[in-house]
C-alpha cells in the first residue's frame, strides 16, 4: 500500500461494467453494438458517431464483461470478494447501476443467489463458529421506504439509533432457518414488488430495492458468554432505479435542475460515491436521501463496495451508455 495510506482510510470502490447482448427489439430495428471489450478491463467505443469527440476511445475499470460473459463469471470476478467479507464482520454493498432494461435485475438476482450460496457454503465449512443469519428487504419509491417482507404497504420511518446508526423502524428482520426458507423469503419479496408494478407501470424503473443479509457469528466455545469475538455485519444487494432518473453528464459534473423526474436517492448516491472515491475526508451527504441514510454504515469507511454498471450495447442507447460510463468513471 502507498506511503500516504492511513488507518481508517476508505476502501476503494470496485467498479465493473457489464455489456449485455443486443436484444430482439434492438436487433429488429437493425441496431448495432458500438462497444467492444478488448481486454478484461478495457472497453472501447468503436463506432463513428456525430458527437464522438465527447468520448474518450477507451474506458478502463477493474473489470469489464462483454455479452458472452455469464452472471456466474460476473459474480466471481466482480462481487464475490466483497460479498464474502460479511462473514468476517465487514459491512458490504453490491450495486447494480444502469438505465432501465440494461440488465440490472438480471445481474443482481443472479449475483445475490451465487453470493448467498457461497455464504451458506462458508458457514457449513466453518463449524467452529455459530452463525445467525437474518434477512430483510426494502423498497424505496419516491423517498418512501417500504418493507418487502410485509403485506402492509405503509411507509416506514428512519430512526437514528445511537449504537446502530440509521435504522428502519419496524422493519421485519427474519431469522433464516435454511436455504429453502431463504427461497420463500425471495418469493415474498417478488410478490410484493409485483403488486407495485401493476399499480404503476414504471414502478420498477423508479424504485430501489435493497436486500440485506445480516450475519452474526461467535466462536462456539464462547457460546452464551459475553465476549469480544462476536462479529456482526450486513451485506446489501441493491438493484437501483433506472439511471435515466438521474441523467446528467457525470464526467463534466453538470449540476442538475431539480424536477419531478429526478430521483433524489439516486442523485445523492452518485454524489456520495463520487466523494468517497476521491478519498477526501470532507462532508459526505449521506443524510440527504433515504437510500444513502440506510446504507451509510455499508458505504465508505471500512465497508467494501462493488458497483456493477450494466449497459445496452445498442447505438440507440449511446447517450445513456455514455452517462453510465461517466458515473462509473467517477466511482472508480
Ligand atoms: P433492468 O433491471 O436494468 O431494467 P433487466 O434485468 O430487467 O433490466 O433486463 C432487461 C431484459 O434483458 C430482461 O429480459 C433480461 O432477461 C435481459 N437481459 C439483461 N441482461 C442480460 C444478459 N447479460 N444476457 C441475456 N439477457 C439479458
Ligand atoms: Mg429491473
Amino acid at each position: 500500500s502507498m506511503a500516504g495510506d492511513v488507518a481508517g482510510e476508505s476502501e476503494k470502490i470496485h467498479v465493473a461494467i457489464r455489456l449485455r447482448p443486443l436484444n430482439d427489439k434492438e436487433k429488429a430495428k437493425n441496431d448495432v453494438s458500438d462497444w467492444e471489450c478488448i481486454s478484461s478491463n478495457t472497453l472501447i467505443f468503436k463506432s463513428s458517431m456525430p458527437d464522438r469527440s465527447m468520448l474518450p476511445a477507451a474506458f478502463t475499470f477493474d473489470r469489464v464483461f462483454g455479452p458472452d460473459s455469464g452472471t456466474k463469471q460476473v459474480y466471481e470476478e466482480a462481487a464475490k470478494e466483497v460479498a464474502l467479507s460479511v462473514v468476517t464482520g465487514v459491512n458490504a454493498s453490491i450495486f447494480a447501476y444502469g438505465q432501465t432494461s440494461s440488465g440490472k435485475t438480471y445481474t443482481m438476482s443472479g449475483v445475490t443467489k451465487y453470493a448467498l450460496a457461497d455464504i451458506f457454503d462458508y458457514i457449513y465449512k466453518n463449524q467452529e463458529r455459530e452463525f445467525v443469519l437474518k434477512f430483510s428487504a426494502i423498497e424505496i419509491y419516491n423517498e418512501a421506504v417500504r418493507d418487502l417482507l410485509s403485506s402492509d404497504p405503509s411507509p416506514l420511518r428512519l430512526l437514528d439509533d445511537p449504537e446502530r446508526g440509521t435504522v428502519v423502524d419496524k422493519l421485519i428482520e427474519e431469522p433464516i432457518e435454511d436455504w429453502n426458507h431463504l427461497q420463500e423469503l425471495f418469493s415474498i419479496c417478488e410478490a410484493q414488488r409485483h403488486i407495485g408494478e401493476t399499480a404503476l407501470n414504471e414502478f420498477s424503473s423508479r424504485s430501489h430495492q435493497i436486500l440485506r443479509l445480516t450475519v452474526e457469528s461467535c466462536a462456539r466455545d464462547n457460546l452464551g458468554a459475553e465476549n469480544l469475538s462476536t462479529l456482526t455485519a450486513s451485506l446489501n444487494f441493491i438493484d437501483l432505479a433506472g439511471s435515466e432518473r438521474a441523467s446528467q453528464t457525470w464526467s463534466t459534473g453538470t449540476r442538475l435542475k431539480e424536477g419531478s423526474h429526478i430521483n433524489r436517492s439516486l442523485l445523492t448516491l452518485g454524489t456520495v460515491i463520487r466523494k468517497l472515491s476521491k478519498g477526501r475526508n470532507g462532508h459526505i451527504p449521506y443524510r440527504e436521501s433515504k437510500l444513502t441514510r440506510i446504507l451509510q454504515n455499508s458505504l465508505g469507511g471500512n465497508a467494501k463496495t462493488a458497483i456493477i454498471c450494466t449497459m445496452s450495447p445498442a447505438r440507440c442507447h449511446a447517450e445513456q451508455s455514455r452517462n453510465t460510463l461517466g458515473f462509473a468513471s467517477c466511482a472508480k
